[in-house]
């Protein structure tokens, strides 16, 4: 008996391997590619291979180059690396979009006079009395000046017209006309959660953040129709996958937005898999959520997560929720440098109240939601906290792998209550980006102090990276680079204490993803039985000198044994 309980044991076992690999067929059938001759960076116990077969949409074989020369036949395509590096396909833990957009395009201006004649052009052409607005995806940091263009300036730029610079997600600055066409002036009250900006006589500068806002409604997107509307999808994964993404997570999107993304899925144009986070009303109102979440789909428990077959590229993941701002107006206990903490009293923006905030997370809890807060400034991560143990004092989270978003700047006294959690903590670059500005508002110090990836690690606590697109810039490459030096576009290295070996910061990018998605089963590293999502660069990934990284060039690009790039 016993022995016949083994076999049907080893029997089960085989045919779970088996439908592992792709389809039943023999473990020596011929691959459809073998990838020879270069470093192939595994980042599993097996190191560095010389060879990685590939059959269908899954890596059948990574070791010597004699043992996947064994599975060329007749039709496979060999490819001969050449030196050349072989990686895990990257993934982004949080992307909105790749940015752009029907505005004015400020992606590419590098000084005031060039912000203000791009806004001056667009206003040349448009009728009088129109609002303008401009793209999102910009920041002073990539300013000469490195600093915001208010008020004033902006009148010399366009004074016939209503004007709005969206400045990213956090943050409006407008003109004259603007502040008329809103009916904001210096008698608008202040809201909570949100700061309108004076200049240093009273006057208003233009500046709205946060719930500010909302004073403002912006002229409705040109509707495109639901085929144009794929079609820039299907552009928008194209460009990722050119800079080697596999994956990415859209932290917040529409039901409509994510049937979009699953109608590409069915179609079989879509090139990238996509983990959805689902955007709760912002109004923080627990009604408003509850008549929100009956139209939602049902939320997928751990060990759905898990069992999802790796053919499913559209993903559900959970809740997106927010308390504090972004840049300017992320949540300290100390309060703000002069002269933005306005005499020691600015400690940042709360978005939502703390009450609000723990009975939306005890709801979602409730109703088997996995949530992820947005959280820069460590009086915000407090508030996370302190609303993720109220809802696991109900029932527990830990294992439901709950997020801290951004995480900019965690005390000490942070990581325990992370860890006894079982958080994860999705981290971004946007000090690459923003370290000027971040310098100004919150003190060197503090500055060089955020998204401390090294203290994560050594914490313990399981982090991944990416971009916050459009708010930063979309290039997978900016982060591995910024990670492995703490360098910046234009303040130099903040705090190279807290950088990373360039194989840790890729196994963030890659592995330390797929444990954010219930995925490392199947993504994340390159070993028999994962799905084959890899790319080819350029240059030598271990070796180039830096700042190489901030440059690579993707030479291949591979999702589910499907070549989406190649150049
Ligand atoms: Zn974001």
């Amino acid at each position: 008996m016993v022995t016949r309980d083994r076999r049907n044991a080893a029997l089960r076992l085989a045919v779970g391997a088996c439908l592992l690999m792709s389809g039943c067929r023999g473990s020596s059938d011929p691959a459809d590619t073998v990838f020879v001759g270069g470093p192939i960076v595994t980042l599993t116990d097996a190191g560095v291979v010389d060879g990685l077969a590939v059959r269908g949409d899954r890596i059948v074989a990574a070791g010597s180059e004699a043992d996947v020369r064994r599975l060329v036949g007749a039709e496979t395509r060999v490819v001969d690396l050449g030196g050349r590096s072989l990686l895990p396909g990257l993934a982004d833990n949080h992307l909105h979009s790749v940015g752009g957009g029907p505005g004015v395009d400020l992606s590419r201006v590098r000084t005031l006079e060039e912000l203000l004649d791009a806004i001056a052009r667009t206003a040349a052409t448009t009728p009088p009395g129109q609002v303008v607005v401009t793209n999102s995806d910009w920041h002073e940091g990539q300013l000469a000046e490195q600093r915001l263009p208010y008020r004033d300036e902006l009148d010399q730029a366009a004074s016939a017209h209503p004007l709005v610079v969206v400045r990213g997600g956090h943050e409006y600055i407008l003109n004259s006309a603007a502040l008329r066409y809103w009916s904001i002036d210096e008698s608008t009250p202040e809201v909570s959660g949100g700061r309108i900006g004076r200049y240093a006589d009273g006057r208003l500068n233009g500046e709205l953040v946060d719930r500010a806002k909302e004073y403002v409604e912006l002229p409705p997107a040109p509707r495109s129709d639901r085929d144009a509307a794929k079609d820039a999808l299907v552009e928008q994964y194209t460009t990722l996958n050119r800079r080697g993404l596999t994956s990415v997570r859209h932290p917040g999107g529409s039901p409509e937005q994510l049937d979009l993304i699953r109608e590409l899925e069915a179609e079989g144009r879509l090139t990238m898999r996509v983990d959805f986070l689902l955007r709760a009303p912002r109004s923080g109102s627990a009604e408003e959520l509850r008549a929100v979440l009956a139209q939602w789909p049902e939320p997928p428990s751990p060990e759905q997560m898990r069992a999802r077959p790796a053919s499913q590229m559209v993903r559900v993941d959970g809740v997106k929720l927010g308390v504090d701002g972004g840049f300017e107006g992320g949540l300290m206990r100390e309060p703000y440098e002069e002269p933005w903490g306005e005499d020691g009293t600015f400690h940042g923006l709360q978005t939502v109240p703390r009450d609000a905030f723990v009975e939306t997370v005890r709801v979602l809890h409730g109703a088997g939601w996995r949530v992820a807060t947005h959280a820069v400034g460590d009086a915000a991560i407090d508030l996370v906290l302190d609303g993720y143990e109220a809802a696991d004092e109900e029932a527990p989270i830990e294992g439901e792998r709950w997020v801290i978003e951004h995480g900019f700047i965690p005390r000490d006294d942070h990581f325990p209550r992370m860890r006894a959690l079982g958080l994860a903590v999705s981290a971004q670059d946007h000090l690459y980006l923003a370290a000027p500005s971040l310098v100004e508002y919150w003190g060197a110090e503090r500055a060089a102090w955020t998204t401390p990836l090294r203290a994560y690690l050594e914490a313990g606590i399981p982090v991944s990276l990416g971009t916050d697109a459009p708010v930063v810039p979309y290039d997978p490459w900016w982060v591995l680079h910024h990670f492995t030096t703490r360098g910046t576009i234009s303040a130099g290295v903040l705090d190279d204490a807290q950088s990373v070996s360039r194989e840790e910061a890729l196994r963030a990018m890659t592995a330390g993803y797929a444990w954010l998605t219930f995925s490392e089963d199947q993504r994340g590293v390159l070993a028999p039985g994962m799905v084959a999502d890899l790319i080819v660069t350029d240059g030598s990934f271990r070796d180039c000198p830096d700042p190489c990284l901030e440059t690579m060039v993707v030479d291949l690009t591979m999702v589910g044994g499907r070549i989406v790039h190649e150049r």
